[in-house]
């Protein structure tokens, strides 16, 4: 429908994504009008027309949890090139190289001690079905079959694939439809909300009676540690994940986190499980791990789990897609892990914590706003009613901010180089969405 090499006009382009292009859960043909992105740098995303005024966005989204260093950082640009020098890609069958072996020793250096062996995958998605399969299989192989089912607490988001969609909040959710054919899982209700909450004993005792009781069936607990995030932005305290590794240990069941979207520093630490001092058996991690860069997820595992899948009949872990270990994406992950750790990263997780609550403060008083929570580099404030997305996106543009509303919430996780006046400017648009939506 065009000449290559010839930039596209603009309605042109808008034509012909609405005609053929998906986006993340839309209608085809599209509906709404996307914003065009001409390109990207530091905290900001500029678009091909100006949009409510602006021609330049500040990204309270960091492209979904991922862009932590922003876009265009020097480093990473510089990484991917060299990588791309050498190679952009071989098979990870049979073969090996560097950039991988390099993020797969950082991973282990930098995650909670017991984890030792990393599965690369190529998406969130796919790495929590690698877990997923970790576990079965661990189970499988040390003559335990039958347990194969997994528990977690409502409100969870684990990933679009048939076993995380599994695994994901079966209700209020995104995943309802799949009701019938997904695999049976086992839910039990989300902690009590806040990060400071006290343990409540009367949870803690029907969790455990529950795992007691579902114990012989039960191949592992998979949750998301500290911020449920797309399943409802709920925050809990480090409690929880305490009391789950003290009873997962007694039941005899595994303990997966999910810190695709709290690893690398958002909830102020390293990753969430830190703030409760504890490891779990699989950890699953994506989006951050290359900046924002490119695809790469990874699952991390004890020697535990690996050494029982070794010992079965079947004794390989049965997963290996085409583009497992990607150089150019192991190399900037490599990059991106180096420059987090070189800065004082706390701190501006810190800072922007700082400035979310200030930013945030006046978004209490809009009415239909019921709450309003920040937990370091993220900020939520959740209405009423669910939101008009429309309506809350183009507030926050009409502010010169992207971010992108859902359900009941209008939420932000800048990148953590946002500097204080971008963060009043985030602040003063999630408001605006609040009162718009
Ligand atoms: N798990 C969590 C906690 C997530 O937030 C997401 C993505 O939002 C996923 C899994 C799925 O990751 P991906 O979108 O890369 O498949």
């Amino acid at each position: 429908p065009f000449s290559p090499g010839t930039p596209l006009p603009v309605d042109r382009l808008v034509a012909l994504d609405r005609a053929h292009v998906w986006h993340p859960y839309s209608p085809m043909p599209g509906k709404a009008t996307p914003y065009v992105v001409e390109s990207a740098s530091g905290v900001r995303l500029r678009l091909a027309e100006p949009a409510g005024g602006h021609r330049e966005l500040v990204d309270g989204m960091s492209s979904w949890w991922a862009a932590i260093h922003g876009y265009g950082h020097p480093e990473l640009d510089q990484a991917v090139r060299d990588q791309l020098g050498r190679m952009s890609h071989v098979m990870f069958g049979g073969l090996t190289h560097e950039p991988a072996v390099r993020l797969a020793a950082r991973l282990v250096e930098i995650t909670p001690e017991p984890l030792q062996h990393v599965f690369l995958a190529d998406s969130g998605s796919v790495s929590v079905e690698v877990a997923m399969k970790m576990c079965l299989q661990y189970w499988q192989s040390i003559g335990r079959p039958e347990k194969r089912r997994l528990l977690t607490w409502r409100g969870g988001y684990h990933g679009d694939t048939f076993h995380p969609m599994s695994v994901c909040d079966p209700e209020g959710g995104m995943h309802q439809l799949w009701g019938g054919v997904l695999p049976r899982q086992l839910f039990v209700g989300e902690p009590p909300a806040g990060f400071d909450a006290p343990l409540d004993a009367g949870y803690a005792a029907e969790l455990d009676e529950l795992i007691e009781r579902e114990a012989d069936e039960l191949a592992a607990v998979i949750v998301e540690p500290v911020v449920q995030g797309a399943g409802g932005m709920r925050f809990h305290s480090p409690e929880y994940l305490r009391l789950l590794r003290e009873l997962c240990d007694r039941h005899g069941v595994l303990l997966v986190f999910d810190e695709i979207a709290t690893g690398f520093g958002r909830t102020g630490a390293l990753f969430a499980a830190e703030h409760a001092g504890i490891s779990p058996d699989v950890m699953c991690l994506g989006k951050a791990i290359t900046g924002g860069y490119l695809t790469l997820a990874a699952t991390l595992c004890t020697g535990e789990v690996a050494n029982g899948i070794s010992r079965g009949e079947v004794p390989v872990l049965a997963h290996g897609p085409t583009f497992m270990g990607n150089p150019l994406a192991a190399a900037v992950a490599n990059a991106s892990i180096d420059l987090l750790l070189r800065q004082d990263w706390q701190q501006e997780v810190k800072r922007i914590e700082t400035g979310l609550r200030d930013s945030l403060a006046g978004a209490a008083g809009v009415p239909g706003v019921r709450d309003v929570r920040v937990l370091g580099a993220i900020g939520v404030v959740q209405l009423d009613h669910p939101v008009d997305m429309a309506a809350a996106t183009e507030a926050a543009v009409r502010e010169g901010v992207w971010l992108r509303p859902f359900r009941d919430l209008i939420y932000t996780m800048p990148p953590y180089i946002t500097g204080d006046e971008d963060l009043a400017r985030i602040g003063a648009a999630v408001t605006a969405a609040a009162v718009a939506g």
